[in-house]
């Protein structure tokens, strides 16, 4: 089996020797135990967080381990009573090829007749779901509402512009990174205008592309980007805050959007959340979006690198803007 692990706590932006590839035999399977043979393998920004010591809502990973994470595969072989050869599963395995252990890390899942199993590391997985709660439960959108979504090329992002739309926002604007994922934006992903980020003054470009003002902003990127939707809210607009990559590779704080007495005056809402706290939510997450999924009213991409070995290449790619929709490994 090929794993990757991190042998090094990387400084700033992690580089291709904070992680070894290892190849190692496995030994025979012990009663209870399977093996399975990845498909997919995900590579996510909140990785970088636990590459960092100290407390977080997830304990950081141990230096010479394997990298843990979700990954999508079948079961090759099985002395455990609940798997068989050929079963379809989900764990938390992580950055290997093979994966082996107690039949209770495997989660056996439904085949997606016309889908890709990598959906269930996009789509139908955490990503998909992050959108969907974030936007139906904490931004709580409404009929009418006019959405800003930032990161919004990306696996969360484009999705989330998309569920919008499907829940009766009047209006979805996105940004990322390059041209290219500006046109996907109004081309693939339906949003109803786009801008590059890399613009002087975020604010303006809202303005002009929001004249009426934005009442729910999904924040997956942060610091300039937060204080420019803050900066178009209207009165009592709500932000679901889901992640803030623009300063995920820094070693201090970020410095805190300048104009926060806004939301005292516009009675704005800003509410972080991890998606893990909302597994209640999930019956109803998968039954919809497996209903948009197959008629094709969400619609999602996916970067695929190939070969385990390159994981710590696609994960580095994530903050070099290098995916569009899900970057994944294909092993
Ligand atoms: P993405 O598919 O969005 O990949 C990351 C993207 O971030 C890149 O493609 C890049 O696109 C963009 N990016 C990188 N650096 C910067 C920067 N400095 N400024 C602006 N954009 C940048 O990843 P995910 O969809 O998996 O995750 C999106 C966000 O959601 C992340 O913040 C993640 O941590 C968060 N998340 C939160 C969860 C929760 O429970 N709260 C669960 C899952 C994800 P570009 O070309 O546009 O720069």
């Amino acid at each position: 089996s090929t794993q990757v692990r991190l042998v090094r706590r990387p400084d700033g932006l992690p580089v291709a020797e904070d992680f070894e590839i290892v190849t190692e035999r496995l030994r025979a399977l012990r009663h209870g135990e399977a093996r399975v043979v990845n498909d997919f393998v995900s590579v996510d920004p909140y990785m970088r967080g636990r590459m960092r010591e100290g407390a977080s809502y997830i304990p950081p990973f141990e230096l010479g381990q394997t990298m843990t994470g979700d990954a999508v595969g079948r079961v090759v072989e099985s002395r455990s009573a609940d798997l068989r050869v050929g079963d379809l599963v989900t764990h938390f395995l992580g950055w290997r090829d093979v994966a082996q252990g107690d039949g209770k890390l495997f989660s056996r899942v439904d085949e997606l007749p016309g889908l890709s199993t990598s959906a269930y590391l996009g789509p139908l997985g955490v990503t998909g779901f992050t959108a969907y709660v974030g936007m139906t439960h904490i931004a709580d959108l409404r009929d009418g509402d006019v959405v800003f979504v930032s990161g919004a090329a990306g696996a969360v992002g484009s999705v989330a512009g998309q569920i919008a739309k499907l829940k009766g926002a009047a209006r979805v604007i996105g940004s990322a990174g390059s041209p290219e994922k500006v046109t996907a934006l109004t081309e693939r992903f339906g949003f109803d205008a786009a801008f590059d980020y890399h613009t002087p003054d975020p604010a303006r470009r809202l303005v002009e592309l929001a004249p009426e003002g934005v009442d729910v902003y999904f924040d997956n990127v942060g610091g300039p980007l937060l204080e420019a939707a803050v900066e178009v809210m209207n009165d009592f607009g709500r932000a679901a805050l889901c992640g803030s990559i623009s300063g995920y590779n820094s070693e201090e704080e970020a410095p805190g959007p300048r104009n926060l007495g806004q939301l005292v005056s516009r009675r704005l809402t800003l509410r972080g959340f991890i998606i893990t706290d909302h597994q209640d939510l999930y019956g109803r997450f998968r039954e919809e979006m497996a209903a948009w999924l197959a008629d094709e009213r969400v619609v999602t991409e996916e970067t695929l690198v190939e070969g385990i070995d390159r994981a710590p290449e696609a994960f580095l790619g994530l903050f070099e803007g290098r995916n569009t929709g899900k970057m994944l490994v294909r092993v």
